[in-house]
């Protein structure tokens, strides 16, 4: 163990408890040097947990999680989840997936592998460690959605063979795949349908659209919209989604749950908020509309709240702000390893 860093870790995250041995879990967070996953690592750490992270990096990076290397309790394996996984753990976060449309658009093939052969080697360690596992899905699986606010007994409207089948249709196998074992083999079972999450630590050339605003306006460069722009989305905070995945698995509720913040904009009144909050000349221009782009979305959360006493609480307005002063430093940080 590096003193050095454990030090930094507990100077950055000074309430760090330490569990008794009886109280803490051994939990594997697949996809945990993501963006989302790497926010779920620091709060089960704080919580004193053991974690191991398995992780490709293909979207995530070391640099999320690096605080923690070193410490006794963290563990980071470099491993592709299409490919099995034996070790011993009482609890899978299973987050491994490239989320944002350029990311899983960019190797379709591999998109479905992750979530076909990659959850079913979940489900398999699940199977054998008598493991409970919760899988990261998504509002995606209700596709361009004819029904709203969107409630989790809808079945959705997905094209099986567009663009973006491979993340919608592999993420809606994975929570077949998920409820097969659980009736089949007893493997408990947790799913959360994650609507559009933001907030530090998203990749700079992610593709999603608060990364693309926000470092668009940092560079007075043309805010490009696509399609129209009346298009909606509901944006919750990263903070909000990791108290909602951590009351998802500690609950007895073992249906789809929405996690998402029903605060619905429009992506041209976004585009607008956004340039509003950064300043700056940037105009804001329309471009062509992407493909089987989902019109509406907004979450129905009565099930997270009565089942989850969840809700979220971060305003929209504080999240963006909070992300922008993020995005704001990585500019700088680019900019400042540019020059040397
Ligand atoms: P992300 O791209 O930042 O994180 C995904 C992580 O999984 C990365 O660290 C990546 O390297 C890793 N990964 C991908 N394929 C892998 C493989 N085959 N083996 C091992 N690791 C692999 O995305 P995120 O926003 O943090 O999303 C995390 C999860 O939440 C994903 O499953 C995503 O589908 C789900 N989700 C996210 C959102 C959102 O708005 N952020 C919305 C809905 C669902
Ligand atoms: N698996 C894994 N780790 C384990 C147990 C299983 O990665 O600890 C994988 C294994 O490679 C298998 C998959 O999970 O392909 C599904 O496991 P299951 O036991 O359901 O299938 P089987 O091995 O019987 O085909
Ligand atoms: N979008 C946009 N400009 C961008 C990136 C995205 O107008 O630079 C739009 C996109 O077409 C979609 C919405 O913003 O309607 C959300 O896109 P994102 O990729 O963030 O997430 P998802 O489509 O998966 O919800």
């Amino acid at each position: 163990m590096k003193i050095r860093d454990l030090e930094q870790g507990k100077k950055k995250y000074p309430d760090v408890k330490f569990l008794t041995y009886k109280d803490r879990k051994r939990i594997l967070v697949t996809g945990g040097a993501g963006f989302v996953g790497s926010h779920l690592v620091d709060r089960l750490m704080m919580e004193g947990h053991e974690v191991t992270v398995v992780d490709n990096f293909f979207t995530g990076r070391k640099r999320n999680v690096e605080h923690w290397i070193g410490h006794e309790n963290f563990e980071l394996l470099h491993h592709d989840i299409v490919n099995p996984l034996y070790i011993e753990v009482d609890e899978i976060y299973h987050l491994a997936c490239p989320a944002s449309p350029p990311n899983y658009m960019y190797n379709p093939i591999k998109t479905i592998k992750t979530s076909t052969l990659g959850t079913i080697n979940m489900l398999g360690l699940a199977k054998r460690v008598r493991a409970r596992v919760l899988l990261a899905s998504t509002s995606e699986v209700y596709g361009d959605p004819e029904q709203h606010p969107q409630t989790e007994d809808y079945w959705g409207h997905v094209n099986p063979i567009g663009p973006r089948a491979c993340y919608d249709e592999g993420k809606r196998v994975a929570e077949t795949m998920c409820y097969a074992y659980n009736k089949q083999e007893n493997v408990e079972v947790r799913v959360a349908r994650i609507f559009n999450t933001f907030g530090p630590r998203m990749h700079m050339n992610d593709g999603r659209v608060v990364s693309n605003f926000i470092l668009q306006a940092l560079q007075n460069e043309s805010i490009t919209v696509y399609g129209d722009g009346t298009q909606t989305r509901s944006f919750q905070y990263v903070s909000d989604l990791v108290d909602g995945l951590m009351r998802l698995m500690a609950s007895n509720y073992s249906l789809p749950i929405n996690l998402g913040n029903p605060e619905e904009h429009t992506i041209m009144d976004f585009a607008q908020i956004i340039k509003n909050l950064v300043g700056g000349e940037s105009r804001i221009v329309t471009k062509k509309p992407m493909q089987d782009d989902p019109q509406r979305r907004r979450p129905d959360i009565t099930r997270a709240n009565k089942y989850l006493n969840w809700e979220p609480k971060v305003p929209m307005m504080v999240g963006i702000n909070k992300t922008i002063e993020y995005f704001r430093n990585e500019l700088r940080r680019s900019r400042h390893s540019e020059r040397n």
